[in-house]
């Protein structure tokens, strides 16, 4: 399979790690959209939120129960938004199930 994401995770193509453990990885977004701007992944392949499912969601959860330790280390005391792109109309451009963990000023409070 040709994923970028699984590429990073098997270190193939670099990325600039900021939290990396045996079920995920943090690394910095390459095309930045506020000062800090992570993408958090599971390291087995899931498509997007659509492909959730009970076999692979101990991985998704790991995500959710480490963003509180990743947000932190990276300074995000005063807040941080989380957003994941599903699918075409949801924006998303790269197909492996991943986690935007934005923040470093303050986000406009409208979604779009
Ligand atoms: P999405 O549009 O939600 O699928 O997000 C994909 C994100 O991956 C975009 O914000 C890109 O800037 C980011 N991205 C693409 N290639 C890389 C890379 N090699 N290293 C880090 N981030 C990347
Ligand atoms: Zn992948």
């Amino acid at each position: 399979m040709d994923c970028l994401f699984c590429k990073i995770v098997e270190g193939v193509i670099p990325s600039s790690k900021v939290y990396e453990d045996d079920m995920m990885l943090a690394f910095k977004d390459i095309n930045p959209q506020a000062p800090v701007h992570v993408l958090m992944i599971p390291k087995m392949h899931i498509d997007s939120l659509d492909g959730v499912n009970a076999e692979n969601l101990p991985y998704v959860t790991h995500i959710f129960e480490k963003i509180p330790a990743i947000a932190a280390s990276l300074g995000l005391d005063k807040g941080y938004r989380l957003i994941s792109n599903c699918g075409y109309e949801g924006g998303q451009t790269v197909g492996h199930l991943h986690f935007h963990l934005l923040g470093g000023k303050k986000l406009g409070e409208n979604i779009l």
